[in-house]
C-alpha cells in the first residue's frame, strides 16, 4: 500500500496496534479515490486553501475556483499582500466570504509570526484565524502527517452508522465521542489518507439516503448494515427549519451601464458589489409595477425618472436558512443620474471585474 511521502520522511512511529479496518478501508482509497487536484500536491498552503474553500461548498464547485485561485494567489506571501478586493473577487461566487478574509488574517500572522512557514501541528494552525478544530486536523494530518484525526460531517455519519451511535449528534457529547472513535481508528503511519478515505467513503459510498452498502469496503465492520438500517443514523433531533423571504431587485440601466451598489461593514458580505436589494411581501406572482414605481421613489434611487421596467426571470438562492425567491426588474433610465457613496454606474462588459454577490450573478446572466 503506497504511503505518502511525507509520512515516509517523517518515520511516524505508533505504538497502537495496525487496525485491519484502516488496512482495508486505505487499500480501497488507494484504488477509488476520485482523482482532486488538492490530492496530487503535498504543498501545505494548496492544502490548506482546498479545505478552507471546501467548507460549505461543493467540490464540483470548488474545483476551477481552486485552479484560478492558485495561479491568482500562488503563496502565503501573495494573500498577505492582496488588496481584499482582489480576493473578494476571484472568491465571488463561492459564498461564506469570511472564509477568504480570515484566510488573508491566517496568511499575515503566518507572514509576520512564522515568516511566511505554515506551521505544522494542529495545536499552533487551530491559533490561526478561520482554522478551527477540523481544519486544523485535516491540514495538519495530510500536509504534515500529524497522527491526528478529522471530523466533518461526513465521517460523522460513517461514524454513527459503523457504531449504530443512537444520540443527538448535534449535542457536545457527540462530537467527542466522534473524535474519540475516530481516533481509535487511525492508521497512525497514514493519517492524512486515512482522514480523506474516511472523508471519501461518506461522500461517496455512505451517502445521507441510499448508502451503497454492497460496494462499501468496510461493511463487515458496520453495525448498522447488519441491522439494515443505516438511513436511521445519524440521529438529528433538531432540524434545519427553512425561512422562506422574497426580494426585488433593482437593475437600473442608462444605455451600456448598470447601477451598482457595494454592501456595508453592517451587512453580511462587505464589499461585495449588487444590484440593489429590498425584501418584499411574500407573493404568489412578482410585485406589480405600482409596488416596484413605489418602492423606487421611497428609496431616492437613481432611476426614480426611470422610463421603462421590465420584470426579469425570477430567481432562487438559499444562504444558511433563509430560502430566498428574488424578482428582479430592469429599469431603463433616460439620463445620467449622480452617483451616490458607495455606489457605481459600470459597463456590462466590466461587471466581472467586481466582486459581485451569488444572486447578483444569477440575475447578470438573465439580462
Ligand atoms: Fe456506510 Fe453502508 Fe458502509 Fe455501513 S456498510 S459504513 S452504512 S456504506
Amino acid at each position: 500500500m503506497a504511503q505518502n511521502p511525507v509520512c515516509k520522511m517523517m518515520s511516524v512511529k505508533s505504538s497502537a496496534p495496525f487496525k485491519l479496518f484502516s488496512k482495508i478501508l486505505l487499500g480501497w482509497y488507494n484504488a477509488n479515490q476520485r482523482p482532486l487536484p488538492w490530492r496530487k500536491t503535498q504543498d501545505p498552503y494548496a492544502i490548506w486553501l482546498s479545505e478552507i474553500m471546501l467548507q460549505q461548498t461543493q467540490v464540483a464547485t470548488v474545483i476551477p475556483y481552486y485552479h484560478r485561485f492558485l495561479k491568482l494567489f500562488p503563496d502565503i506571501k501573495s494573500i498577505a499582500n492582496a488588496p481584499e478586493q482582489d480576493l473578494l473577487q476571484a472568491w465571488a461566487g463561492l459564498g461564506y466570504y469570511n472564509r477568504i478574509r480570515q484566510f488573508q488574517k491566517a496568511a499575515q500572522k503566518i507572514a509576520f509570526k512564522w515568516q511566511g512557514r505554515i506551521p505544522s501541528t494542529k495545536e499552533e494552525l487551530q491559533t490561526l484565524p478561520g482554522l478551527g478544530d477540523y481544519t486544523a486536523a485535516a491540514v495538519a494530518s495530510i500536509a504534515f502527517c500529524e497522527p491526528v484525526a478529522v471530523v466533518d460531517g461526513n465521517v460523522m455519519r460513517v461514524l454513527s452508522r459503523l457504531f449504530c451511535y443512537s444520540e443527538d449528534i448535534s449535542k457536545a457529547a457527540a462530537k467527542k465521542y466522534f473524535q474519540e472513535k475516530a481516533l481509535s481508528l487511525l492508521d497512525p503511519k497514514n493519517p492524512g489518507d486515512f482522514n480523506q478515505a474516511m472523508m471519501e467513503l461518506g461522500a461517496t459510498l455512505c451517502t445521507p439516503q441510499k448508502p451503497k452498502c454492497l460496494l462499501c469496503p468496510v461493511q463487515k465492520f458496520c453495525k448498522a448494515r447488519n441491522q439494515a438500517n443505516p438511513e436511521n443514523f445519524p440521529v438529528k433531533l433538531k432540524k434545519t427549519t427553512y425561512v422562506n423571504e422574497q426580494l426585488v431587485a433593482f437593475v437600473f440601466q442608462q444605455n451600456d451601464a448598470f447601477f451598482l451598489r457595494k454592501r456595508t461593514t453592517k451587512e453580511i458580505m462587505p464589499g461585495m458589489w449588487e444590484f440593489p436589494l429590498l425584501p418584499c411581501p411574500i407573493l404568489k406572482n412578482s410585485p406589480s409595477l405600482k409596488t416596484i414605481q413605489n418602492l423606487i421613489a421611497k428609496n431616492h434611487w437613481p432611476a426614480s425618472l426611470n422610463s421603462l421596467i421590465k420584470p426579469l426571470k425570477p430567481i432562487r438562492h438559499t444562504i444558511m436558512n433563509r430560502r430566498l425567491k428574488i424578482f428582479p426588474f430592469l429599469l431603463k433610465t433616460k439620463k445620467e443620474n449622480k452617483v451616490q457613496k458607495n455606489s457605481i454606474w459600470i459597463s456590462k462588459r466590466k461587471l466581472s471585474l467586481l466582486p459581485l454577490t451569488t444572486i447578483t450573478k444569477k440575475i447578470q446572466e438573465n439580462l
